[in-house]
């Protein structure tokens, strides 16, 4: 089954709203990208402005997070209807720094990607080791059991990032090797829990990815595009990974 590429940019807390410039230079950038899916997710206060700025164009905003449910007393949260009425067609959950900060869980995890779908909204479900579950030899384990305890049971509208903790914002990048093996564990686990639909779940690399070594990461078998820290807030760079896929 032949899945469309998708290079997501997750801007994480960091962005104004003459930030719009940088939107636009990756507008731009994209329509010269008719194969890749580009989606960026700016901070929730940049989102409605974000989705004006990109209608009718290549390019898709979405969401860092949501709450699971779809109102009420929640000082701070943002539904995902709220994202899906400001314009957003993605949300990012389970991001290991929500993880870590916010103590989320896989279950609470689930419960967000449910909302997302929900909402009519894809929901990138970011799953990934730890340094030290990486020496242990638990990468697999660990990974798996994310995978399961962190996906609805209907797998559409879903796509799965790996990013191993480690790797995220380090400059560190997993080899080739260890990327390819954790994609096809990733891939055979979405093959056994969904049948034919899961060949359809894209599965992208998250961590430190970046213009030089992202032919290497995304040429991984597997491998369906990236979700992108911190080279994401240089449209060039952002647009040199996403045009791997040119
Ligand atoms: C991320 O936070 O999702 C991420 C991949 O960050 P970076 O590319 O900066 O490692």
């Amino acid at each position: 089954m032949t899945r469309r590429p998708l290079v997501a940019g997750n801007w994480k807390m960091n962005g104004l709203k003459r930030s719009v410039d940088d939107l636009e230079k990756i507008i731009a950038g994209a329509e010269r990208l008719p194969k890749v899916e580009l989606i960026v997710c700016p901070p929730s206060t940049l989102i409605a402005s974000f989705a004006e700025a990109t209608r009718g164009s290549p390019v898709a905003i979405g969401g860092q997070d949501c709450h699971a449910m779809a109102s009420g007393a929640h000082t701070g949260d943002i539904a995902a209807e709220m994202l899906k009425d400001a314009g957003a067609a993605a949300v990012i959950v389970g991001h290991s720094e929500r993880r870590r900060d916010h103590g989320e869980t896989d279950a609470a995890v689930r419960a967000k990607a449910l909302a997302a779908k929900r909402a009519g909204l894809l929901a990138i479900v970011c799953v990934g080791e730890t340094r030290a579950e990486r020496q242990s030899g638990a990468t697999l384990a660990v990974v798996g059991a994310q995978v399961d305890g962190s996906l609805p049971d209907d797998g559409a509208d879903v796509v799965v990032a790996y990013e191993p903790v480690w790797a995220i914002g380090t400059g560190l990048t997993p080899t080739a090797a260890d990327v390819a093996e954790v994609h096809s564990a990733i891939r055979r686990r979405l093959g056994s829990r969904y049948g034919h639909s899961g060949q359809g779940i894209r599965v992208l690399y998250g961590g430190s990815v970046n213009a030089a070594n992202a032919s290497e990461l995304l040429g991984v078998d597997d491998v369906d595009g990236a979700l992108v820290g911190g080279a994401s807030l240089k449209p060039a760079e952002f647009l040199a990974i996403a045009g791997f896929y040119r």
